[in-house]
């Protein structure tokens, strides 16, 4: 795929949802662009005294529903059209949970681990300097995405205290908890696919005793895997950016846990009670139940979709599977449970943290699970009952779920038949 269709490609997930719905031609031209993308370098001073810049971006790509939000990737392949399309998908995962905000993303290119400490503080106080005007509590609310995490966040709230003359902890989410984070923020991207899988259960015929295989194991892949295992599902394949790992009595997802905490990849298990590595491509093709790609986008296309052995797939990653390997699943009767549905749980919980912020007032975890329970297991059974009903996918149903709601904001501003009429 160019670069240059990636957003052309999402759009067509509109379309689709757009002919369900005779949706007004009000609604499609508002939602087919981008409302503003500002490109900066950012100049850092490396710890060898030279001077190094990096190309970033910030997208607030429609704030019809409110304010953006959405997180801030830092990747050496991060490129405009990236930001963009996960801009577009933060704007539909935000109305699939009825959140009230429209959808952003930002990016910075770069390997951070390139980077010592010093530079990625300083890269990251450097965004938010950049992007001062553009983000704020009530404009533009970041956070964490691929390769950022809650101390990179901690920085950029405070270096935004620091230009405004004030705390505003609201500007920003996934927050260390000294610094107003909230409670349960950390898990919740994993945390809201699994009360999804467990609400949907029956419906999609998956069993107490699941075979699981999770590509990417990241801050979503290493907690899915910690969920679904304490629940006595049998983790059987994981993979990260150096390779992957197999076992057919499950993996001990406690010592993968404490490998990488170690810096150490997945494959380092290789070797220990019946663990074989296993080539990272062959990952997405294990005889599993549950699928969850947790890495980055296009991970299964039309060159491999045809050898995922899942019943059913969890989109913990944005955008890992392409419209056309969606089809070739569709064909296989594999369940793709979407992207802006599956990993909406890290936005939710944000929301709830932006929440707590502007109250002052904070919620136990406790609080926090239930009510990412309740929302998770109400908009998913929204969605179920849409593909149903409509003999669609669960992923048009969720882009029709989310459609409607934006047309109902778009159009509360007046359609062509009202200023015609
Ligand atoms: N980066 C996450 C996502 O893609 C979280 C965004 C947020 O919490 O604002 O959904």
């Amino acid at each position: 795929m160019t670069d240059s269709s990636f957003l052309d490609v999402a759009l067509t997930r509109l379309d689709e949802a757009a002919r369900h719905l005779q949706t007004d031609g009000d609604v499609l031209e508002r939602l087919k662009y981008p409302r503003e993308t500002t490109k900066v370098r950012l100049m850092i001073r490396m710890d060898d005294g030279s001077r190094k810049s990096f190309l970033a971006w910030r997208c607030r790509y429609d704030d019809t529903r409110g304010p953006t939000k959405g997180g801030i990737r830092y990747h050496p392949d991060a490129t405009v059209e990236e930001v963009e399309t996960l801009a577009f998908w933060m704007t539909f995962k935000c109305a699939v949970m009825n959140l009230p905000y429209g959808g952003g993303k930002g990016a910075v290119q770069v390997d951070p681990r390139t980077l010592s400490k010093a530079e990625l503080e300083r890269l990251s106080r450097a965004y938010v300097q950049a992007f001062a005007r553009i983000i704020g509590p009530d404009r533009d609310i970041p956070a964490p995405d691929v390769y950022t995490n809650a101390i990179i966040m901690g920085w950029m709230a405070d270096e935004y205290a620091s230009i405004v003359g004030q705390s505003v902890p609201a500007v920003i989410t996934g927050k260390p908890i000294a610094l107003g984070g909230s409670l349960g923020r950390d898990d919740a991207t994993a945390r809201g696919g699994y009360y999804l899988v467990r609400h949907l259960a029956r419906e999609l015929g998956l069993g107490s005793r699941m075979r699981v295989a999770v590509q990417g194991f990241g801050n979503a892949g290493q907690f899915i895997a910690s969920l679904l295992a304490a629940e006595g599902h049998s983790i059987v394949a994981v993979s990260d950016s150096r390779g992957a790992v197999i076992c057919e009595d499950g993996l001990d997802v406690d010592a993968l846990l404490r490998a990488k905490a170690a810096g150490q990849p997945v494959t380092s298990l290789a070797g220990q009670g019946g663990v074989r590595t296993l080539a990272a491509e062959d990952l997405i093709a294990v005889d599993c139940d549950l699928l969850v790609p947790a890495a980055l986008e296009n991970m299964i296309d039309e060159a491999n979709a045809h050898r995922v052995h899942a019943r059913v797939v969890l989109e913990l990653a944005n955008g890992p599977v392409t419209p056309e390997a969606d089809r070739i699943l569709e064909g296989k009767r594999v369940v793709v449970l979407p992207d802006i549905l599956a990993n909406a749980g890290g936005v939710t919980v944000s929301y709830f943290e932006w929440v707590q912020n502007r109250q002052g007032y904070y919620w136990t975890v406790e609080e926090v699970h239930e009510r990412l329970k309740a929302t998770m297991e109400r908009e998913g059974a929204k969605i179920w009952s849409i593909a149903r009903e409509r003999q669609v996918s669960p992923r048009t149903a969720a882009y029709i779920h989310a459609l409607s709601r934006l047309a109902s904001a778009i159009e509360a501003h007046g359609t062509q038949q009202f200023f015609t009429s």
